[in-house]
């Protein structure tokens, strides 16, 4: 759905044929490996990122009588303190948004982080 995302003009062949070159030489831009992109990423850091989140969800419910909309806002919270930190935060915060919540790794940081609190409130529900 995602990984294509060369915009090239129809009919070229020499743009086409960079696209396939291009493609080819794609390396991930969380790991920096080839053969796949962060969509598709298997980067443990990105999965113990996810996970944490999950597990931020039941403490933050549990500390606060399960109040889902005070729980959303902590997890909220804690993503943009995280990235406040360094940009090496901010690009995990933007990779696992793309790993796991069909963002773009060029979007605004709000926008992957809206991404993953979307996802995060369909945890919610699915509770
Ligand atoms: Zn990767």
């Amino acid at each position: 759905m995602q990984s294509v995302v060369y915009d090239i003009p129809q009919g070229n062949l020499n743009n086409s044929f960079i696209n396939r070159v291009r493609r080819y030489t794609r390396k991930c831009s969380f790991c920096n490996n080839g053969g796949h992109n962060v969509a598709r990423c298997d980067d443990a850091t990105l999965q113990m990122f996810y996970d944490y989140l999950i597990h931020l969800k039941n403490e933050t419910l549990s500390m606060n009588n399960y109040n889902r909309i005070l729980s959303i806002q902590l997890v909220e919270q804690y993503i943009y303190n995280f990235c406040g930190q360094n940009e090496e935060n901010i690009k995990i915060v933007k990779s696992v948004a793309c790993r796991f919540c069909y963002s773009r790794i060029n979007s605004l940081l709000q926008v992957s982080v809206n991404k993953i609190i979307r996802v995060y409130i369909q945890f919610l529900r699915s509770k």
